[in-house]
């Protein structure tokens, strides 16, 4: 399993390291070439603002999101913005692939950072450590969307769209890789 993981800012090396713990083969993904021959990719954490800007100069975009519309692809936190839909704001380049309408730095000022055991559906063995950093919510998902888990106010922290999967949080930052052998899961089970 070759996955790439889009490291043009933010938590990408701890992708990696998470994927090669695993025993998959993980590259960086900085220019549209290097794409070719991946089987799944992640895109990481950070600020979304960014990655999309810089995705815009080196040309990512529109790779990017036929990449994300047939491959495994998934969106942690500024990731999961990156995928989605609707994010409420026009001038923001995202690839918009995934049916879910998501609300960036969703906790405000207040509680904008927090940690907090929560049940993600498809992991066995108890809650997930899960860090919010800054993080997005989706507020509304499409009809093909399973919600893989919530906040106690429904409002939705993993999603999951066939071959997407998107989460509010950052289990790259644990040493919990659940949900990396989730994704690597998913990706496998894909023709
Ligand atoms: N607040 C960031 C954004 O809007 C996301 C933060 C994160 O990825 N930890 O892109």
């Amino acid at each position: 399993m070759k996955v790439g993981v889009l490291a043009l800012q933010g938590a990408f090396i701890e992708h990696i390291k998470a994927l090669r713990e695993l025993g998959a083969e993980a590259v960086e993904v900085r220019l549209p070439e290097h794409l070719d021959g991946l089987d799944a990719l992640i895109i990481p954490g950070g600020e979304s603002t960014t990655i999309g800007k810089l995705a815009v100069t080196y040309g990512l975009i529109e790779p990017l999101r036929e990449f994300a519309q047939s491959k495994p692809t998934w969106g942690t936190c500024a990731g999961m913005i990156f995928l989605a839909k609707d994010i409420g704001i026009d001038r923001q380049p995202i690839l918009g692939v995934m049916d879910i309408t998501v609300n960036r730095n969703a906790f405000g000022r207040q509680i904008d950072s927090f940690e907090a055991d929560l049940p993600i559906k498809g992991l066995e063995g108890g809650d997930f450590h899960t860090i919010f950093i800054r993080a997005p919510i989706a507020t509304a998902v499409g009809e093909g969307v399973e919600v893989l888990g919530a906040l106690d106010d429904g409002r939705v922290i993993a999603a999951r769209q066939g071959h997407l999967l998107a989460t509010a949080f950052h289990p790259e930052l644990t040493a919990d890789r659940r949900v990396h052998q989730l994704f690597l899961r998913l990706a496998e089970d894909r023709p």
